[in-house]
């Protein structure tokens, strides 16, 4: 069996519509529910929740309490996948990329452009993509999205075209 961490920071890939403001927004955790679509036959998903932020609004402080729950798992020494908002997603990959030196496992970030379970969400597409290439990655910080790999040094988001990009 092959563990695997993930951690859920919120970001759009949880989004919910408000029948009540008539708005999208991260209220409750929804990834465990799409976890249980997966095969995943010979990995254990251990899934936690974080926090429930679009990631324009995460703080310092939020920052640092994503890198002390990765501090807390590492000695775990399974790879560990957080999810995301993609605004920020790279500042905080490079926070970790900088508060750790010495990885031994990779720390791969992934989100979506559309919430899970809206019509042409890439949510699932991206969750599965990034469980694999935990599995397979060198051991370092990297971005999975749109079946592509970056280290977290050279991706950016490229906001017209709604995917991440070389840098
Ligand atoms: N601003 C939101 C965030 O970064 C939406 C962007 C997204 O997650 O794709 O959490």
């Amino acid at each position: 069996m092959q563990r695997i961490y993930l951690i859920s920071t919120g970001g759009t890939i949880e989004k919910v519509y408000s029948e009540q403001s008539g708005v999208v927004e991260n209220r409750a955790a929804k990834l465990e529910r799409y976890l249980r679509m997966l095969r995943l036959p010979d990995a254990e998903i251990r899934a936690e929740h974080l926090m429930n932020k679009d990631s324009l609004e995460m703080t310092d402080a939020d920052r640092v309490e994503v890198r002390d729950r990765v501090a807390g798992l590492l000695a775990e020494g399974a790879p560990i996948v957080i999810s995301h908002g993609t605004d920020t997603m790279v500042e905080t990959g490079r926070f970790l990329e900088e508060s750790f030196h010495d990885l031994k496992v990779p720390i791969v970030l992934t989100g979506a452009m559309t919430p899970l379970g809206f019509e042409g969400s890439d949510g699932l597409q991206n969750l599965t993509e990034s469980l694999l290439a935990a599995r397979l990655l060198a051991p370092g910080v990297y971005i999975v999205m749109h079946g592509q790999v970056f280290p977290v040094s050279r991706a950016r988001k490229d906001k017209d075209n709604a995917t991440f990009v070389w840098a």
